[in-house]
């Protein structure tokens, strides 16, 4: 196994050796294991029968890259999260990925369920979408100039979510949030936006706060450099209260907008209740106010007509991401004509891009989007995911495990410490110890949880069976460990 994968279990190595080498042949397994160590994952499922895991034991090219990488790239990495901070382990760095499954760089194999923070609705490398982005990479991969298959993605997008009648093309989530509020503010004439707390939209300056006092709700930037003149006009409040926030709505009508995730994804899994998305949508329609859903996470992830479809409210603008971009570089913004029109060359709302509406990564959301369409692609997905996440709900509930499972479709969240969850202020008693611990224990097992006990787990249609069922069992032996016995 090198030194970077070894088996651990019960019996005696010599046996598990012995039996499949039997099955394999000695070369085949020696050939497999020098070639690339993570194509002896393809004979895991015989030790895995045996009792035996995939111990991920070291991973000395990763350590060599990151430290070479801490000299060139802030913190090692290009985004924070990709860290690990907290972890005191190195993070991933990965070097490719099928289906289900990453690899890292010394070869060991994980069964993701990152997926790119939830873009990669049908895994890795899927051959359709790789097929597509390459045709038309031949073809030429940006013009900064119009391509049919802006308007072809457009017209998809239109059809299962037709509360956005038009819509505009940009490469990331955060340039939608920060685009449809210029947009808000630009069509009401007014400045004040609302947010909750918890709520994650993308990292321009005026939604990078936290919630401030809850007597003046005055909010307080979460990064240095961002002028107190930028988020003044930024209201921050909590999720799911319903009568708070809408006495401070009826109290401030002045608002330009309120922007939401209806589910939210970026505190763990939790969903707006019904009510208060129903409040929200009348108190904006009365004070004139626009509603912005940012489904950069659910859109065409929690089913194939979004959040919107599941509350049954239409929003006034939406912003998507992740999944309609297939796993390249794609989001989007639009809503009603009208409010729409507002945006140049129509309108004097101004916003563009370079990369907006790129080629490639049309093809790639188009092809992605077509299979997403098929009959019961969604109950598929949430079949798959249930396989995983119904045994932990009826485990937690029948041993009283101080933890909670929340599942919206084909993305959950397993919180420690907290038994209710509906808004950031109840993950105050989160026990982060125990995630830092579940987070490790499964990527020694080749489980590749998000890294944050702040995530939503993702699973793809590309998730297999037997890798679901051995995530499943991996984390169930977790939870039965005493806190004491968790190595
Ligand atoms: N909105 C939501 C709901 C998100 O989850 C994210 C990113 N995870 C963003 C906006 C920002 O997207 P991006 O990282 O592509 O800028």
């Amino acid at each position: 196994m090198g030194n970077c994968c070894g088996l651990r279990g019960n019996f005696p190595e010599i046996l598990v050796r012995s039996i499949a080498e039997s099955t394999y042949g000695r070369a085949k397994i020696f050939e497999k294991c020098s070639q690339d160590v993570a194509r002896f994952y393809e004979i895991n499922p015989l030790f895995r029968l045996l009792g035996y895991n995939m111990m991920i034991t070291g991973r000395p090219k990763s350590d060599e890259i990151y430290a070479a990488s801490l000299e060139r790239l802030p913190g090692g990495v290009n985004s924070p999260v990709r860290a690990f901070k907290g972890f005191d382990m190195t993070p991933m760095i990965v070097q490719k990925g099928k289906g289900d499954t990453i690899w890292d760089v010394d070869g060991n194999a994980y069964i993701d369920y990152c997926l790119s923070w939830g873009a990669l609705i049908l895994g890795h490398a899927h051959p359709a979408i790789v097929t597509s982005a390459c045709e038309q990479m031949q073809r030429g991969s940006s013009f900064g100039i119009a391509t049919p298959y802006e308007l072809f993605l457009a017209d998809k997008i239109n059809t299962y979510l037709p509360s956005m009648e038009k819509l505009r093309f940009v490469s990331s989530g955060s340039e939608a949030t920060m685009s449809a509020i210029r947009l808000a503010r630009g069509c009401t004439g007014r400045n004040t936006l609302i947010k909750f707390s918890g709520h994650y939209h993308g990292h321009s300056d005026c939604l990078l706060i936290q919630a401030g006092s809850g007597v003046t709700h005055l909010p307080k930037a979460t990064s240095k450099g961002i002028p107190n003149s930028v988020i003044q006009d930024t209201v921050c409040l909590p999720f799911n209260d319903l009568s708070t926030c809408r006495s401070y709505i009826r109290s401030h009508p002045d608002i330009a907008a309120v922007i939401l995730e209806p589910v939210a994804g970026n505190m763990g899994v939790v969903p707006a209740e019904q009510e208060f998305v129903c409040m929200l949508r009348e108190e904006t329609t009365a004070c004139g106010a626009l509603l912005i859903f940012d489904e950069v996470i659910t859109g065409f992830r929690v089913g194939l007509r979004g959040a919107q479809e599941r509350y049954q409210i239409k929003p006034d603008l939406t912003c998507l991401g992740k999944v309609i971009g297939g796993g390249y570089p794609v989001a989007a913004f639009g809503g009603r004509k009208e409010i729409m029109d507002l945006i140049a060359p129509l309108g004097a709302v101004y916003q563009g891009g370079t990369l907006s509406g790129n080629p490639v990564a049309m093809c790639a959301g188009l092809e992605t989007l077509s299979h997403v369409e098929q009959e019961g692609f969604y109950e598929d997905l949430e079949k798959k995911t249930r396989l995983i996440t119904d045994p932990i709900e009826h485990y937690l509930e029948r041993n009283n495990v101080p933890a909670l499972l929340t599942r919206i479709g084909s993305m959950f969240t397993l919180f420690f410490g907290v038994t209710e969850v509906r808004g950031k202020e109840d993950l105050s008693q989160m026990n982060e110890v125990k995630f830092k611990a579940f987070f490790q224990y499964l990527f020694e097992r080749g489980i590749y949880a998000p890294p944050s006990a702040y995530e939503a787990w993702f699973v793809s249609s590309a998730h297999t069976e037997e890798n679901l069922l051995y995530t499943l069992d991996t984390i169930l032996t977790f939870l039965k460990k005493k806190d004491t016995e968790i190595t």
